[in-house]
């Protein structure tokens, strides 16, 4: 038979992850604050616990938290005893919000897993969309339960620190802003040409952010290795110089380059520095990482 799971939080993704839970033949046991929400899960078998106290109390499987944010769930968890639970956080916090609460769980005799969902919830029970979930904290309690836990999403354990699946989710995020950021620009430049076709140009610069998107894998071998030149096939040199005609021709088409403008000026600096050899890896410790 299959493991059971106490969801608590049934919020937009919470109803996505009880009813993958439920396709997948899982038994769960809900609970959500506002009950008018525990009714769809419920209609498709769930059971519907009164209080968070009585969901836990009843757990045998896995505890799911899935809140608003850090404070819900202190609030949610206030004086229930989770003495030789099973808790999963999958609730969006920092990596110190996730690090305490691991902490936390461990003096109330809890094991502890925490999440990050790089999904939306109609991602969830969708496996061919790519969504999964981050894990880090307890390796024993990801492999006791891994196949219940891949049962709404993918499952990728980055870790015992329990930070780090926060971390990981919080820098893939971070990324993607600064992707959405270079899309606008691009959007903006060719804004004023009323003869330019908006659809075909989507797809010529998805497709290029696709192929650019590898550079991650250049850094990370320079950022590894300590040689910012090794397999530098554009030197910030050259890209520096590039980055003028990218300026001029943002003046012509009366585009504000504030969205692009942070990330040259460290890439000058660190021309600056004497490293016009170099790769992109060299910009990474100026922001303080390294
Ligand atoms: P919703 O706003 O839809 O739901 C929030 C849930 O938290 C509800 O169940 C709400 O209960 C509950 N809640 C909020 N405050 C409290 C409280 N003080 N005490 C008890 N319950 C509380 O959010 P989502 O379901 O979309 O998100 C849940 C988590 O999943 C968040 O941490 C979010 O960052 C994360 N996530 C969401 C994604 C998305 O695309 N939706 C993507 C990736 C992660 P009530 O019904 O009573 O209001």
């Amino acid at each position: 038979s299959k493991t059971p799971i106490t969801l608590l939080g049934l919020g937009d993704m919470g109803t996505a992850l009880a009813r993958a839970w439920l396709a997948a033949g899982h038994p769960l046991t809900v609970w959500n604050r506002t009950p008018g929400r525990t009714r769809p899960p419920a209609d498709e078998g769930a059971r519907v616990a009164a209080t968070p106290a009585e969901a836990v109390a009843s757990a045998t499987g896995p505890v799911v938290l899935c809140l608003l944010d850090d404070a819900s769930v202190g609030e949610v968890l206030d004086g229930v005893d989770l003495n030789g639970k099973d808790v999963v956080n999958l609730t969006t916090n920092t990596p110190s919000q996730a690090r305490e609460r691991a902490r936390w769980a461990a003096d109330r005799g809890a094991r502890f897993l925490d999440g990050g969902i790089m999904a939306i919830p109609p991602m969830i029970g969708r496996p061919e969309t790519g969504g999964y979930v981050f894990y880090s904290g307890d390796r024993e309690l990801f492999e006791d339960h891994r196949a219940v836990l891949e049962a709404p999403a993918g499952a990728t354990f980055v870790g015992e620190e329990p930070g780090h699946a926060a971390l990981h989710d919080v820098a893939l995020l971070s990324a993607m802003t600064g992707m959405f950021a270079g899309i606008t620009h691009a959007f903006a430049l060719v804004g004023p040409e009323k003869d330019l076709d908006r659809i075909r140009f989507a797809t010529l610069l998805a497709d290029w952010l696709g192929a650019m998107a590898g550079a991650a894998h250049g850094m990370a071998a320079q950022l590894v290795s300590g040689d910012y030149t090794e397999g530098v096939t554009s030197n910030l040199a050259m890209m520096t110089a590039a980055n003028d005609t990218l300026l001029a021709t943002a003046e012509e088409q009366a585009t504000d380059p504030r969205l692009i403008a942070p990330y040259m000026e460290l890439m000058r600096r660190r021309v600056a520095q004497g490293h016009g050899d170099e790769g992109l890896a060299g910009t990474v410790g100026l922001l303080g990482g390294a």
